[in-house]
């Protein structure tokens, strides 16, 4: 029997193949003990008409290999069709989103150096439930749907993933203020929870607030936990302000599988180009070999890729004259990486 991991991958929509192709490269180079299995998602399968955008066939392979390593894809527009991303959280049980976000300064230019947090969202419930209702012809209603099982699961993560990172403080940030009951129960959890874990800082923000500091000052976070729809928001801001949406990773964790992929979207803008940077997949496929157990492998490539950035071999979106010393598309970028291991 091969003594290789079975993952399944999906190459996507846009710059999905492209910054697919690179990252498994980089993979293979490092010696990481996998093997791909490879599904088909996104626009491909939404024309078949199957609205859901994932041939049914793919959850097998999914629920057998435990571990999916994802490209973005492209969500049609209008009105018929899912989200495939929602989707595949509700159907695998994919609770926490782990979003971390770091400067690497000076190799790539922010204003904010310091930055390094890690946001951790709650991801199946909250306005993303899919409860949505016509109740006229001019009044639509959307639920938000706030239970305290899943706060608990989620605010536990956190302190947990704290703990087993060396990671001082845990924010909550919720708009308690104004929805006391739904967001209510979360900051409770949080505050029951954050009892058990002495040993950790904890604090609130308002969200609004919140997101405010984290523009302004994010040196001040360390993890951040909160609700599904603030946590997509607050992570995208995160992720920018590090210089690129193109750098961050992030995982999406279940009790039985967990998918890991870039923040960003498929990026059609520049899809088939050889443009697009590839750190985002790497970053979440380095988040998936320590899931696997291949630290080792995890941190080999994570240095070849810092090194690459530190040597001024850099994608168009984080080229800056003054730092930069070579601009490269995607796939030379990825050689650079290989290079460096
Ligand atoms: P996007 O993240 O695809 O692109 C936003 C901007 O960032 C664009 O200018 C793009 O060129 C740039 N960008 C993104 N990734 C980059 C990279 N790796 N290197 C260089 N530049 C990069 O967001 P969008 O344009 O709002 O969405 C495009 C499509 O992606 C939509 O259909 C959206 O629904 C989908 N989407 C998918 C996912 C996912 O599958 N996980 C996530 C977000 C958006």
């Amino acid at each position: 029997m091969s003594d290789k991991r079975k993952i399944t991958v999906a190459y996507g929509d846009g710059i999905g193949p492209e910054i697919m192709t690179a990252t498994l490269s980089i993979l293979e180079a490092a010696g990481a003990a996998i093997e791909t299995e490879v599904i088909e998602i996104g626009e491909q399968v939404y024309l078949k008409g199957i609205s859901s955008g994932i041939e049914p066939s793919a959850w097998d392979s999914l629920r057998e290999t435990k571990v999916f390593l994802k490209s973005p894809i492209t969500t049609p527009q209008g009105g018929g069709f899912k989200s495939l991303n929602v989707t595949t959280r509700k159907t695998l049980g994919l609770y926490a989103n782990v979003r971390p976000c770091k400067a690497y300064s000076p190799f790539i230019r922010t204003h904010f150096p310091e930055t390094d947090m890690v946001i951790i969202r709650e991801n199946e419930e909250d306005l993303y439930a899919g409860i949505e209702h016509r109740q006229t012809e001019e009044v639509y209603q959307c639920l938000k749907l706030i239970s305290r099982p899943g706060s608990e699961k989620i605010v536990r993560y956190a302190f947990e993933y704290a703990r087993m990172n060396n990671r001082k403080r845990v924010t909550c940030m919720t708009k308690d203020n104004i929805m006391k009951m739904a967001d209510g129960i979360f900051r409770q959890v949080f505050n029951e929870v954050a009892r058990e874990y002495p040993d950790i800082q904890t604090d609130h923000k308002i969200i609004d607030i919140g997101t405010a500091l984290i523009a302004d000052r994010p040196e001040m976070f360390d993890v951040i936990v909160t609700l599904n729809l603030y946590g997509d928001i607050i992570s995208d801001v995160a992720a920018q302000i590090t210089g690129s949406v193109g750098l961050g990773g992030s995982a999406n964790i279940g009790e039985e599988v967990a998918m890991f992929e870039a923040i960003h979207g498929s990026a059609p803008d520049i899809a088939g180009r050889d443009i697009a940077n590839p750190s985002g997949l790497i970053n979440g496929a380095i988040m998936m070999l320590v899931h696997i157990g291949q630290p080792a492998v995890a941190e080999t490539i994570s240095n070849a890729w810092m090194r690459t950035l530190e040597d001024g071999i850099h994608t168009g979106d984080i080229y800056q004259e003054s730092i930069s010393k070579k601009r490269v598309g995607t796939q030379e970028f990825a050689a650079a990486v290989v290079e460096r291991i």
